[in-house]
């Protein structure tokens, strides 16, 4: 469909944690995703982009003024992905098992021809974002001297939220951070632990925030911009079987 005169796909997801509105990310390879907490009639979806134009438009201009900011559309020898904000080449070689290799902000991925590109590249991405979420976390656990101890963490592919935090002071982090700029990973690792003082959003939450963090409004500003990875489902089986295969096989 057309959005101020310029033609792009539009694809609905639905997603059980948006409470009532919809949210609206948009790809640069012009396509864009609307995810509503329920399935939504081609009519309906028609009109909620007619109805958002304009803050449609301001997303089509973020993407146009970084580009990079974006995941593969289709995951090939010679396609780029991001870690920590910076776009990484792939390249694909052939071998009976498989091996990534990182270097030089190039990643070698070595796999059996059968094997699904993308299951491999998110099977990596998990093991590098616990390399670099652990070294934050502690990181950022000695700068918050209200946490005596890490606490324990996890993180997994999530598609709305970048982080959490429970009860018992576990916090989950969304394995896509992995993507974004270092100093956005530690604004949302340290919003979990302010939580550990404050469960709300409340002013003496921000204040907390703030006296840890003192530019995290900026951060999140640019947080923002990497909301639309989230949009980008993790593969399913072929991933579980390919995890399995780097962690041990690599
Ligand atoms: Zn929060």
């Amino acid at each position: 469909m057309s959005v101020l005169g310029q033609k792009i796909r539009v694809e609905q997801r639905t997603s059980r944690a948006r409470k009532s509105r919809a949210s609206f990310h948009y790809h640069p390879e012009k396509v864009l995703f609307v995810t509503t907490p329920t399935q939504v009639s081609s009519k309906e979806l028609f009109n909620l982009v007619k109805n958002n134009e304009n803050r449609i438009h301001k997303l089509m201009q973020v993407a146009q003024a970084d580009p990079q900011i974006c995941y593969p559309l289709n995951y090939e020898d010679g396609c780029t992905i991001l870690v920590l904000s910076e776009p990484v080449r792939v390249t694909v070689r052939t071998s009976n098992r498989i091996q990534p290799s990182y270097q030089n902000n190039r990643l070698t991925i070595k796999k059996p021809l059968d094997v699904s590109l993308k299951g491999v590249i998110f099977a990596w991405y998990k093991i590098h974002a616990t390399a670099i979420f652990q070294e934050r976390i502690v990181q950022m656990c000695e700068k918050a001297n209200f946490v005596d101890a890490v606490p324990p963490w996890s993180h997994r592919f999530m598609s709305s939220l970048w982080g959490s935090c429970n009860r018992d002071r576990k916090v989950k982090l969304n394995s896509h951070l992995v993507k974004v700029p270092m100093e956005a990973i530690d604004l949302v690792i340290m919003h979990e632990l302010c939580h550990f003082i404050h469960r709300n959003h409340s002013r003496a939450f921000y204040e907390l925030l703030a006296e840890q963090l003192p530019n995290w409004k900026q951060t999140d500003n640019l947080l923002q911009n990497y909301g639309m990875l989230l949009c980008e489902e993790p593969p399913t089986e072929r991933y579980r079987q390919s995890k399995r295969r780097v962690r041990y096989g690599a």
